[in-house]
């Protein structure tokens, strides 16, 4: 097989998954890149949209919604580790590097820019230096190491998530045909955290206003989508992400009452209360 056929394996993979019935993971080939703080701005009051950009973006790749990169954080003493290019991989340097995850909400390969919605919350890491970035701070981003890809052919879609999962889900909701149909639940603080979505006609957006609760607590958002009825016969997809906690009686949900085939969902906790640096495959 030729260099060129090597390189675009993936695309090949993604456009027969996109044209099948079930999604499915696809890698892609994985880079490490310097990038600069272009802007930084309010998304509603809940999200705060750091753009990257400069020529370390050149040929980064983006296929679907909720593909994310690792942003690379100097280890305590100050100094900065990378991992390194090791073909279509990353050789990840031990012992592990201080990073955090975060969607790719938009790249715009014209411009040159990604954005990454960043929630802010109290003491944490990358949430402190997204409050902090200013234009020409450099940022080294690894991935995104591949994507969900949904094929357009199931009749519903269910999108659930709190304010960390709202970069996935906004994305989700632009790239959707606009003939799609389902339901995205959003659990935000209040109205304020609110944002314009560009939704298909057939998709109802419920937002669950959680007011002086915490974040990461109570079950209004695992109440509010366990109480949808799929119609009888119909295909349904369902994507959720957000607190550990709160997103885990999905799975069971989606596994015992829709009866769905393991494709058929991903159920992702994205961070957990108490917990810095929290990976599910860790726990
Ligand atoms: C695939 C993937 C995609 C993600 N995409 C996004 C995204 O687009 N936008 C986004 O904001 N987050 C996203 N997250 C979640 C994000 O990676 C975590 O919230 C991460 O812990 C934030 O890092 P930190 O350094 O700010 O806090 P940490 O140092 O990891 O945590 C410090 C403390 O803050 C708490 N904490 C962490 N996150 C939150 C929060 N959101 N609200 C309240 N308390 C919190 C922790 O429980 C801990 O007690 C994603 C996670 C995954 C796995």
């Amino acid at each position: 097989m030729s260099r060129i056929d090597h390189r675009h394996r993936h695309l090949e993979r993604i456009a027969e998954v996109r044209a099948g019935l079930h999604a499915e993971k696809v890698g892609y080939p994985i880079g490490i890149r310097a990038t600069e703080v272009v802007r930084t701005a309010m998304v509603g009051t809940g999200l705060l949209r750091v753009t990257l950009g400069g020529p370390g973006t050149e040929g980064f790749e983006a296929h679907a919604p909720d593909e994310h990169v690792k942003l690379i954080f100097p280890d305590l003493d100050g100094s900065l580790r990378l991992p390194e290019r090791n073909g279509a991989m990353l050789r990840w340097p031990r012992p592990v590097l201080v990073s955090r995850e975060y969607t790719v909400r938009r790249y715009d390969p014209v411009a040159g820019e990604i954005d990454i919605d960043v929630a802010p919350h109290g003491g944490g890491l990358a949430s402190d230096w997204a409050r902090a970035a200013r234009p020409g701070d450099i940022m080294h981003v690894a991935g995104p190491p591949g994507g969900l890809i949904v094929p357009d052919t199931y009749d519903r879609y269910l999108l659930a998530g709190d304010i960390t999962a709202l970069p996935a889900i906004a994305r989700r909701l632009e790239e959707l045909p606009r003939s799609a149909k389902g339901w995205a639940f959003v659990e935000v603080a209040d109205a304020t955290q609110e944002i314009e979505l560009c939704a298909p006609e057939g998709v109802e957006v419920c937002w669950l206003r959680r007011g002086d609760r915490p974040a990461g607590t109570g079950d209004a958002l695992a109440r509010a989508v366990s109480a949808v009825t799929v119609p009888e016969g119909e295909r349904v997809y369902v994507w959720a992400a957000g607190e550990a906690g709160q997103v885990k009686p999905l799975r069971r949900w989606a596994r015992d009452e829709l009866r769905l085939e393991k494709a058929d969902s991903d159920i992702t906790g994205y961070w957990k209360r108490g917990v810095a640096d929290f990976d599910e495959d860790d726990h």
